[in-house]
């Protein structure tokens, strides 16, 4: 885990991480740190954990982190996970599709919701690499999503709501 690592994680205001973000030199990160050999969301099989708890899902957030890295955006990755189960994932995409609503946290619930073919996502806990914003947020709160959890600890940021 480096210094920017830890810097991100700790940030609670939207303002000061998007600041941060902007400030971030994007690149250097191997694409070989991504173990599932594809890029996320391409509806591919998603490589479960050997050992499925949060450390593991968390890791795994961070991995998609650094993939966003390595492909020029958003240094933000996250992951959804219900019954131990990851069911969706995303890098952020803001970047590299043009989308200034592709965080990760977002991309993420749309792909499990695709992947389930189900837009309720009751019971799933959302682990990501930062703390989520208040469109993420409240993404989650349209899903239904149980509780998120963000950074290096995986924290917990309690239950989503709709207006911060
Ligand atoms: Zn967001």
């Amino acid at each position: 885990m480096s210094f920017s690592d830890t810097k991100t994680a700790s940030l609670s205001s939207t303002c000061q991480r998007r600041q941060l973000v902007s400030g971030v030199i994007a690149g250097g990160v191997a694409a070989a740190l991504w173990s599932t050999g594809a890029t996320a969301g391409g509806g591919e099989a998603i490589l479960q954990p050997e050992v499925p708890d949060d450390a593991a899902f968390i890791a795994r957030a961070f991995k998609l982190r650094n993939l966003a890295v390595a492909l020029g955006d958003q240094p933000y990755g996250a992951v959804i996970v219900r019954k131990d189960v990851i069911i969706g994932h995303s890098h952020s995409r803001v970047v590299v599709e043009h989308d200034p609503t592709g965080h990760a946290e977002l991309a993420a619930i749309r792909d499990a919701a695709r992947r389930l073919s189900e837009r309720d996502l009751s019971g799933a806990i959302m682990f990501s690499s930062s703390r989520p914003c208040p469109m993420c947020e409240a993404a989650a709160y349209w899903a239904n999503i149980a509780e998120m959890k963000y950074g290096s600890n995986a924290a917990s940021a309690g239950k989503p709501k709709l207006c911060g």
